[in-house]
């Protein structure tokens, strides 16, 4: 198992099975409640959110995380506030929030950013989110939702749904389940498919991905059921979105032969894929999902900062 202290966290594959396991069970016994918590371990520490793009659950949840730890946030939050507006560059702007603060989260339109930030940071440097490449920590989330409320990982049947050629959450997410005994499915339109270079990452893993046309063909034999909206942001062409915007919805209809204890998974925002009244059935677990994010960055905080060993 890597050391976590002073650690970079950009990229799941740079995360053994043993590295995984190790932050789940960290996350596990995070007391998140204000009334029992008591820790403030984090105090005097500052975390820095930068975040180019939008988010709701990403950025909240981590000032939320640090916060209940007894530290403390700097961010910003549009570029109209900041010197970006004036053309400063993200080398020179990581260098200054560096300056600031004892970590960085950071969120960018483009793929590799958050590994370019870190050459220029000597703090560490979380990736949250680099375009349509990676999410890693919304992948220790997932998997840690999948640990809490299936038991185990591995056995189980996991099928991708959506945009799988844009959804960073699903590439990130497909990778980490490599370290893991799972059957993976994908489901998609033609055109939003795992892109090649993922397939390429999984097979030198030893594990391979099945392809399904419809989801009522798989329903019956999965476990967790993994909902992606589709990025509308990363289409480069306006017509190429219209023509699979609406594609998918998961209905009660189509839930009927799921198994009892399959679960429905989303990193959010959705859209129109997963009709609301889904919400009430025991398969939804996305707002726990998100909820859970806010025990597992507690968990990689206090390891970065190595408060936890
Ligand atoms: N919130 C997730 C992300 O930032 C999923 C999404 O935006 O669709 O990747």
């Amino acid at each position: 198992m890597g050391g976590f202290l002073g650690r970079d966290i950009l990229s799941i594959a740079d995360f053994s099975r043993a590295d995984i396991e190790h932050i789940l069970k960290v996350a596990d016994d995070m007391v998140v409640d204000p009334h029992k918590a008591s820790e403030r371990s984090l105090a005097g520490r500052i975390l820095a959110t930068v975040f180019f793009e939008p988010s709701t659950r990403t950025r909240l949840s981590f000032e939320s995380a640090m916060k209940r730890l007894g530290g403390d946030v700097v961010s910003f939050g549009g570029l109209e506030g900041s010197s970006v507006a004036k053309g400063e560059t993200l080398s020179d702007t990581v260098r200054m929030v560096e300056a600031y603060a004892d970590a960085i989260v950071l969120r960018h339109p483009q793929e590799g950013a958050a590994r370019l930030a870190a050459e220029f940071s000597s703090k560490p440097v979380i990736n949250g989110g680099d375009g349509a490449g990676q999410h890693p920590t919304q992948t220790l989330l997932d998997l840690y939702t999948i640990w809490d409320e299936l038991d185990t990982i591995d056995g189980r049947t996991v099928a991708f749904v959506g945009d799988l050629k844009y959804g960073r959450t699903v590439h990130s997410l497909a990778l980490a389940l490599c370290n893991f005994d799972v059957d993976l499915y994908c489901v998609a339109p033609p055109t939003l498919q795992l892109p090649g270079y993922i397939l390429s990452q999984i097979k030198e893993r030893g594990r391979d991905v099945k392809t399904a046309n419809t989801l009522e063909e798989l329903v019956k034999d999965v476990d967790v059921l993994y909902v992606t909206r589709i990025q509308k942001e990363r289409f480069p062409d306006a017509a190429e979105y219209a023509k699979v915007a609406g594609s998918y919805r998961i209905d009660l209809d189509m839930l009927r032969e799921a198994k009892k204890h399959m679960i429905i998974m989303h990193p959010l925002p959705r859209l129109g894929e997963i009709a609301p009244e889904v919400d009430r059935t025991p398969h939804a677990k996305y707002f726990q999902q998100a909820q859970n994010g806010v025990r597992v960055r507690m968990a990689l905080l206090s390891l970065i900062f190595g408060v936890i060993p």
